[in-house]
């Protein structure tokens, strides 16, 4: 169906990225609450056509792992897409402080022990496996089933909702949108894999590839990274890094991939925060979390630095970590919930959003 601008009741703010602000809305013809992002286009009137016909490509996008898409239009220079509302939000702002779409006053993003550090809702290592199956399992979608690949895969991009299901959004189908899109900003974390900051072909097989030199593996390495960061709580390259876009790329290109770490630091736990799962030892200090061998060596394989080397998504969804307890549900709506909770008391107690 056709959509536009009239049927829909604005509500408030969800989120708001680089390139544009996303509201809730309630599309009154059929009752449906949805997620509409608005994003500023440099104008060239003459390509407004050929994005909604590479957007429609969306329209087959229906999968338990991809946010549903439900159509675009124009409105002077801005498109407005509508999605399927989360209402879980990110997994950036439930897992990833103070880098998440929330920004803490600094005073309590730098001081461990702090309220936010005692999570009601850790993050296990078997809710970290089904996330990091669901987003595999989105990816290997859109490459099979669409023949595309995501090109931003990050946290902000992985949404959550109640029904503890976990679904990608905003990937690129559409290069003449990406052309257009007016960008006022760069951002200060990197999820590009090093063979994308360097621009080279990693591989004779990517002649097809419709707007660059780099292939799906790519797309692998932005995954492996963001578990990390979902796993830790924080972006995985040193602080000092995300005000200095060259530092942070040198970082990228030269320096050791990140991964889960054998054994939190107490100071990581608790930085961590919903990310990690600090525990006791018998003096009274917190300890870290261990991931599980099967867990740290699934994101080896993802941040393997070599793309021709790097995982594919069949290895990925048949290594031992996604097999372990197989039979188990993992009961991941009570995490969501607890998570939610936890995060939504944290934005009012700081009077963010409210
Ligand atoms: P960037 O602009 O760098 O891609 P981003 O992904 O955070 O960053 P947006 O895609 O504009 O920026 O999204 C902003 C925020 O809106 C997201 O981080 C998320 O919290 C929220 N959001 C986006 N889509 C939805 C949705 N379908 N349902 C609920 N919340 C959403
Ligand atoms: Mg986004």
């Amino acid at each position: 169906f056709s959509i536009n601008m009239d049927q829909f009741v604005l509500k408030h703010e969800l989120g708001r990225g680089n390139y544009g602000t996303v509201k809730k809305v309630l599309h009154k013809p059929t009752n449906v609450a949805m997620a509409m992002k608005e994003i500023r286009l440099e104008l060239d009137s003459t390509r407004l056509n050929g994005i909604l016909m590479e957007l429609d490509i969306l329209h087959r996008a229906i999968s338990p792992y991809i946010v549903d898409f439900y159509g675009a239009f124009f409105v002077e220079s801005c498109v407005y897409y509508c999605m399927e509302y989360m209402d879980g939000g990110s997994l950036a702002s439930l897992c990833c402080f103070p880098n998440g779409n929330v920004s803490l006053p600094p005073s309590l993003s730098s001081s461990p022990g702090s309220a936010w550090t005692s999570s009601p809702a850790p993050l296990a290592d078997e809710h970290l496996r089904f996330i990091a199956s669901s987003m595999t399992k989105g990816l290997a979608f859109l490459k099979d089933q669409l023949g595309v690949m995501h090109r931003d895969v990050k946290p902000t991009n992985v949404l959550v909702n109640r029904k503890g299901e976990i679904k990608l959004c905003d990937f690129g189908v559409s290069g003449q949108l990406e052309k257009s899109i007016a960008r006022t900003n760069v951002g200060c974390q990197s999820y590009m894999a090093p063979e994308r900051i360097r621009g080279s072909s990693p591989s004779s097989s990517n002649v097809d590839d419709a707007f660059t030199s780099y292939t799906v593996s790519a797309d692998v390495w932005s995954l492996g990274l963001s578990i990390v960061e979902i796993a830790r709580g924080k972006y995985p390259y040193p602080p000092e890094t995300y005000e200095n876009v060259f530092a942070q790329l040198s970082a990228i290109v030269d320096g050791e991939a990140p991964g889960l770490p054998d054994d939190e630091t107490p100071e990581e736990a608790a930085y961590g925060m919903l990310g990690a799962d600090p525990s006791e030892n018998g003096d009274g200090k917190r300890v870290g979390r261990k991931w599980s061998p099967e867990a740290r060596d699934w994101v080896r394989q993802c941040l393997i630095k070599n793309a021709d080397e790097r995982a594919t998504y069949p290895q990925l969804l048949a290594h031992p970590w996604m097999k372990k307890d197989a039979d188990r549900e993992v009961d991941m709506a009570s995490w969501a919930a607890r998570a939610v909770e936890w995060r939504d008391r944290g934005r009012r107690g700081f009077g963010i959003y409210e």
